[in-house]
């Protein structure tokens, strides 16, 4: 008979070995063993949350590649709100400097993001949005996510300086497409006003705004 208690901190839900042990016992089983059966993993039930709270990334987009050519983009399987959650960023691990594929968390601080989250392109008119304090992707205020749109963010919220620039085909319009996608560094405030932007990127605009400042005061 299995009588030990795991701790909350390194409980796991091993389901057939809970199960297993409460069939053995010969007293009612523990309001332990009855917890670790209620967070047993059930994948026939899965679906009965929605995919934003257990994420499952291939419930909520799927990544489409055109012929030929290493162009690949992801969309949304999903209806979602303006604002709401789309996915939790789970699963990263913290890289060296930036690469064309990591992503910006902090000041000095650029993680991989080893899921199909990295197949989410930069739009000037973006329909998500990447929080990396709350290791969040939002759907962008203003506008619903509808199922079959192009999921995408827009990289300068999170990138200072990024490892490839590339010039812009989001299509999102004269004034809106910034033409060039370098990293906030390089673009400045102007260009930024209008989209959310996570805080270390804040930080870096207000220390660099402050050093021209102090440059400008400093010229003759
Ligand atoms: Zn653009």
């Amino acid at each position: 008979m299995r009588t030990e208690r795991r701790t909350p901190s390194t409980q796991t839900c091993r389901a057939s070995e809970v199960t297993s042990a409460i069939l053995n016992l010969t007293d009612p089983p523990t309001t332990q063993a009855m917890a670790d059966v209620a967070c047993s993993p059930s994948p026939e039930r899965a679906d009965v949350l929605p995919a934003r709270i257990n994420p499952d990334l291939n419930r909520i987009m799927v990544v489409r590649a055109a012929e030929g050519s290493f162009r690949s983009w992801a969309e949304s399987l999903v209806d979602l709100p303006a604002g709401s959650l789309f996915a939790r960023i789970t699963g990263v691990t913290v890289g060296g400097p930036a690469t064309y594929s990591s992503v910006q968390a902090g000041r000095d601080l650029h993680v991989e993001l080893h899921s199909n989250l990295l197949y989410i392109n930069h739009s000037c008119a973006p329909t998500l949005e990447f929080d990396m304090e709350r290791m969040e992707v939002r759907v962008a205020h203003g506008r619903d996510l509808r199922k079959g749109d192009v999921l995408t963010f827009f990289y300068p919220s999170t990138e200072w300086t990024m490892a490839q620039p590339f010039e812009c085909w989001c299509g999102a319009g004269e004034g809106k497409c910034l033409g060039r996608v370098e990293g906030a560094a390089k673009l400045g405030s102007e260009k930024l006003r209008g989209h959310r932007l996570n805080r270390h990127i804040r930080e870096m605009l207000k220390v660099s705004q402050n050093r021209g400042h102090l440059l400008s005061h400093q010229r003759p």
